[in-house]
């Protein structure tokens, strides 16, 4: 079995199966513009891909350090020119530096976003980026990357750029664009899409990921980052997920125009029985409260529709550490510092098994009696 799928592609180890899959199922959903002048690029999971963007981002004004260079350098070559830098003073990389934010939740006082970012950013303390934090108040100058994630993790809100300005590139992270968390709003068509399997299937172990492009030389950077990598994207991982997404594509073809049974539409039924209960819950004990979301029209279920993010975003209404008091309550969250605001928030996952999410449910409802002194 080769490492390669199709020396013709321009993703040459991303099997044909799987493009043509990710294609149909974002037609038949209508939440990404896949048009033939596209690029799709498949990775280990779209935290690669992040990694592979941020590389392809950064990479072309290198190539104007070295004009006799006619295509993308290897990685320790890049570092080499900084530990250069380093040594000998200024060789002008700092004006090629570019600076990575994303967004915050609620208000632009807090600061948050994915909890991974900064840390994926930071990690092989590349001279061609850093991580800047909060989007709202990023006023530095020079070339910037915003990384805008619609609907956020963690608070589920939808999200468009704030910086907009001048030398700025934007990455779509679009995990959760799928009816089943959202209302499809309509085809997203941004430069640089994200998507995973992990959020539009559930199959997070597998492993695949992809982003829509419409750069051909940002494709053909991120592609050459996955090479130096991973040397590609299991085949097997891309045959298997390939033949998942088919499945789903002709379920909802086939669902009829009410689509009332197809797969987005159970997961979207699971999703809200699930909100609706953790909501009946937080009114009940009156400690914490819950994000409100605005009903929109999907244009894939063709009616008005609740959103029912991934996550919820728990909030302590008397200030107390919420990740610490749900703990004590042997519920495990991840408390609001890792997102950047104060710790009287928590992100809970909405994804767990059924047995599972009842027995969050059930600890959930007893919080009340105990603070109360009843417990
Ligand atoms: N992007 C977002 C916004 C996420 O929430 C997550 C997982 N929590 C990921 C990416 C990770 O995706 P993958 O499993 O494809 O690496």
């Amino acid at each position: 079995m080769s490492y390669f799928s199709d020396p013709g592609n321009l993703c040459l180890f991303l099997q044909l199966e799987l493009d043509d899959a990710i294609r149909r199922l974002h037609r038949v959903v209508g939440n990404a513009v896949v048009d033939d002048d596209r690029y799709v690029g498949g990775g280990t999971g779209s935290t690669q891909l992040f990694q592979a963007v941020l590389f392809a981002l950064s990479s072309p004004t290198i190539l104007t350090l070295s004009p006799s260079v006619s295509s993308p350098l290897p990685l320790s070559t890049l570092h080499c020119f900084w530990i250069l830098e380093k040594k000998h003073g200024n060789m002008g990389m700092s004006s090629f530096l570019n600076h990575v934010m994303s967004q915050p939740p609620d208000s632009p006082l807090s600061g948050s976003k994915f909890d991974s970012y900064p840390e994926e950013t930071e990690f092989l303390h590349s001279g061609l980026y850093n991580w800047a934090g909060d989007a709202y108040s990023f006023d530095k100058d020079g070339a910037y990357v915003e990384l805008v994630t619609s609907p956020n993790n963690p608070d589920g809100m939808i999200r468009e750029a704030v910086v907009n300005r001048e030398g700025g590139k934007l990455i779509h992270e679009l995990a959760y664009y799928w009816p089943q968390y959202t209302p499809i709003t309509g085809k997203a068509d941004n430069d640089i899409m994200l998507f995973t399997f992990s959020k539009a299937t559930g199959h997070a172990g597998s492993r695949i990921g992809w982003a829509i492009c419409k750069d051909k030389e940002v494709a053909d950077k991120m592609i050459k980052y996955i090479e130096l990598s991973s040397i590609g994207v299991s085949k097997e991982a891309q045959l298997r997920a390939a033949k998942i997404l088919d499945v789903i594509t002709e379920d909802c073809a086939d669902s009829g125009p009410d689509k009332e049974d197809n797969f987005f539409e159970y997961g979207h039924r699971l999703m809200s029985d699930r909100w609706e209960k953790v909501r009946e819950v937080v009114k009940r004990n009156g400690v914490f409260s819950l994000p409100k979301y605005t009903r929109d029209f999907c244009t894939f279920k063709g009616k008005d529709t609740d959103s029912s993010p991934a996550f919820a975003w728990l909030k302590s209404k008397d200030g107390l550490d919420c990740d610490n008091l749900l703990r004590e309550f042997k519920i495990v969250t991840r408390g609001g510092t890792n997102f950047g605001v104060d710790s009287d928030y928590t992100r809970i996952s909405m994804l767990s098994q059924d047995d599972e999410f009842n027995l969050f449910l059930e600890r959930l409802a007893a919080i009340k009696g105990s603070i109360n002194g009843n417990y």
